[in-house]
């Protein structure tokens, strides 16, 4: 066996994908950089990997995850989609490869993904390059949903790659990066749609067997009867609609706008992932449409519990070739419960109850987006502003909820600020010592004092461009964290 003095080399890489054989991925090779330059890298998630970041240099950053030596093949993963609603069977990896799996020390399995590392047979001309700012963005949208409690893909490294590129969306020339995604799986449901496509029945079989396996593995039994395949084929079916309603419930919780929910970007396990136009809101608006290509605002902020259901529903058309339709509409049929009850419990959160204190607390939640929609005070300010300020003391004397507040202006918003006050302090009364003592610690895991809306990340980006100063990005990432 080949000996690595690099440890990210030395890794027990477990070719799980890999072992799916030839009919999902092809074989392809990483581009070679002119230069390569490390600007981030995931401490955090080294300990997972069990290694201690003291022990990785950057050095083998670059020469595993830039300059790509020492592990092959790479794997170009197959897989179609919806995309804005239209079938598209020319997709697949175009920019990116699954570079490697490892089992992380809290059981599950990682996928090693690229992005920008060259082109492979799905680039359709594309120049299967990333941008340093698209590379930048996705760093700091993981980093925040991660803080927030989302379920989500993590960047393990961003390496600057010298090249210049040409984008319609930025301006060109600009920079060039590839970056490592640290994520449950790139198995997407486009994955199982090209099966479908290809009306290979037996294909979607072994990829559901796969995905059981080692993403599912409470429902997976290699000497189960035909019979209790079936049950945990479907059983598998609606905890993935429980799990996807659960992640849209945290998106919008968190004030968080994707951006592109086509079906090749939603992950077979339920894991947010491939941040690309998405947005932090700064207002509460429902319309919001992160990405300027989305014409109709199909993909806006408060249509992504519809989309997801939508994605799910194409989802039927591979899986019933192995799972009864039947079984996975009644699942589906309960996704927009499953999707309210996921999201009020978020909202609570957010507003530092862990347990819900009275059987209406739903009310208080509606109250607050009433509040917020009516001002249109900064989404993220106001949880950050009620965590700051936020006093047990509150309990004994309503008028002190948020004195401070200063955006409430017409009648009509200082009506719905006192009335807010009321619902909080009605909750507040129904909260127990413990649990109150409790709250300070609940509204800060669950709200950073800095979230990333557009014109922080744009603050950032502007010293890299004219200065390549990286201190204020790096500086943004520790404030989210805190
Ligand atoms: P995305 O919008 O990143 O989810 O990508 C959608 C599809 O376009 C995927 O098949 C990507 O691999 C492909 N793609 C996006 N950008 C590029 C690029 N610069 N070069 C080649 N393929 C790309
Ligand atoms: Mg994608």
């Amino acid at each position: 066996m080949q000996q690595f003095p690099n440890p990210l080399l030395a890794l027990n890489y477990l070719p799980a994908f890999a072992g799916l054989g030839e009919d999902y991925f092809d074989q392809v090779v990483a581009a070679k950089f002119p230069q390569h330059i490390l600007r981030f890298r995931n401490d955090d998630l080294l300990p997972i990997l069990g290694l201690p970041p003291a022990g990785v240099t950057d050095a083998d950053f670059i020469e595993a995850f830039g300059k790509f030596q020492g592990l092959q093949p790479f794997l170009a993963m197959r897989y179609h989609g919806y995309q804005f609603g239209e079938y598209n069977s020319a997709l697949g990896d175009g920019r990116g490869f699954l570079y490697g799996q490892v089992r992380g020390l809290d059981g599950e399995l990682y996928d090693f993904g690229t992005k920008g590392s060259g082109t492979t047979p799905y680039s359709r001309g594309g120049d299967g390059r990333l941008t340093l700012k698209g590379g930048v963005r996705e760093v700091i949208a993981s980093e925040t949903l991660h803080r927030m409690g989302v379920r989500t893909s993590r960047c393990l490294s961003l390496v600057e790659t010298g090249e210049s590129l040409w984008r319609g969306d930025e301006p060109s020339p600009t920079r060039s990066s590839v970056m490592i995604r640290f994520s449950r799986s790139h198995i997407r449901f486009g994955t199982f749609e090209r099966l479908h496509y290809l009306g290979r029945k037996d294909l979607i079989r072994k990829l559901l067997d796969h995905v059981l396996e080692f993403y599912y593995p409470h429902l997976f039994n290699p000497e189960a009867n035909e019979r209790d395949r079936q049950i945990a084929y479907s059983q598998f079916y609606a905890e993935l609609v429980q799990r996807v309603a659960t992640l849209t419930a945290q998106w919008v919780a968190a004030g968080f706008c994707h951006a592109v929910l086509n079906t090749d970007n939603m992950s077979i396990t339920g894991e947010s992932f491939d941040y690309g136009p998405f947005a932090f809101i700064n207002t509460y608006d429902l319309r919001f449409t992160a990405a300027y290509f989305d014409y109709s605002g199909r993909y806006c902020y408060g249509n992504q519990p519809a989309i997801c259901h939508w994605n799910l529903e194409m989802l039927q058309r591979p899986l019933k070739a192995v799972i009864a339709i039947a079984e996975m509409e009644a699942a589906l049929a309960n996704f927009a419960a499953q999707f309210q009850a996921a999201y009020y419990q978020q909202m609570l959160y957010k507003l530092g109850f862990a347990t819900p204190p009275s059987p209406d607390s739903e009310a208080l939640v509606q109250q607050t987006l009433q509040l917020l929609q009516l001002t249109q005070t900064s989404y993220p300010g106001f949880f950050a502003d009620l965590t700051q300020q936020f006093s047990p003391a509150w309990r004994d004397e309503s008028e002190r909820i948020l004195n401070l507040a200063d955006f409430a202006r017409t009648d009509e918003q200082i009506t719905c600020l006192k009335q807010w006050r009321q619902q909080y302090h009605h909750c507040l009364l129904e909260t127990s010592p413990e649990q109150l003592d409790a709250m300070a610690t609940t509204l800060h895991c669950y709200n950073p004092q800095v979230v990333p809306i557009r014109p922080y990340i744009e603050a950032v980006w502007e010293p890299i461009v004219q200065e390549d100063n990286w201190e204020p990005f790096y500086e943004l990432l520790r404030q989210v964290k805190e």
